[in-house]
């Protein structure tokens, strides 16, 4: 069994801060040991539940070097590989080979939710919704498509008790969750310890791997129309003219294509 670990920082037991997920800042050094051995006991559960090849891959932006590579090598649990990707949603390999299952460890909610911990959608400063065929979704979404797009159901997702909401309410009951915190505002949690955390997570990943079609791939529908309202007009402009976008509104522009993988990959890269 392929099992592919796909990763946020914010959602981890014991991160309420952005410092704790900003490369170069002193409080992330603890965050990074803190998401590692999370990621870690996914690991663990996975291989209990039956997994053969587990492919681990960082999603968070923490800046400069530390972009998709804020997991601690030395410190990773050796039956995984992990991916450091250049650009976020660029490494698809496992997937095209075939996956059986996706594990989403550390997630937060989308932006504007307002118990949600260091909730926001791919970008505070630049993004603010995000839809999907009309339905607004944050990274949880994001991720799912991508998986969904080879086939891969999704059947955990970690984090606070709001993208644990956010997430059942886009991939069904069937989903899997474990809950590490309850956010109190966007800055403040209360939390389970770390060694629980993990307890939790270990075993909501074996017991998610006992039915592979507890979930169904995630499809956001064909065609497919991808809409961002951005913060401010200045922010879609990197975006404006690409093949298959247009800008309908000050703050907003879509990305229509055949397939939700054609029309992010025609905008976002
Ligand atoms: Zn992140």
């Amino acid at each position: 069994m392929r099992v592919f670990v796909i990763s946020d920082m914010e959602g981890v037991a014991g991160i309420v801060k952005w410092e704790q997920t900003t490369g170069g800042e002193k409080l992330y050094e603890e965050g990074r040991v803190l998401y590692t051995e999370e990621i870690n006991a996914a690991v663990r559960g996975a291989r209990a539940g039956g997994a053969t090849e587990i492919v681990v891959m960082d999603c968070h932006g923490a800046g400069k070097g530390w972009d998709f590579n804020s997991l601690l090598p030395e410190l990773l649990d050796p039956h995984c590989e992990f991916v450091v990707q250049h650009e976020w949603t660029e490494y698809t390999g496992f997937l095209e080979e075939g996956c059986d299952a996706a594990l989403f460890v550390g997630m937060h909610a989308m932006a504007g939710t307002g118990e949600g911990v260091l909730s926001h959608t791919v970008s505070g400063q630049a993004w603010h919704n995000l839809r999907f065929n009309g339905r607004v979704v944050g990274e949880t979404g994001i991720n799912a498509a991508l998986c969904g797009h080879w086939g891969c159901p999704v059947l955990l997702v970690t984090g606070d008790r709001a993208v644990c909401r956010e997430a059942r309410e886009l991939l069904g009951g069937g989903l899997t969750t474990v809950e590490v915190k309850q956010g109190l505002g966007q800055f403040s949690a209360r939390q389970l310890v770390p060694a629980k955390a993990r307890e939790l997570i270990e075993e909501g990943a074996r017991a998610a791997l006992r039915d592979l079609s507890a979930v169904q791939p995630y499809d956001p529908g064909r065609p497919c129309e991808i809409e961002i309202d951005f913060t401010q007009p200045h922010r879609l402009q990197e975006y404006a003219n690409r093949k298959g976008v247009e800008v309908t509104g000050p703050r907003t522009l879509v990305s229509r294509a055949d397939d939700w993988w054609t029309a992010w990959t025609q905008f976002y890269f």
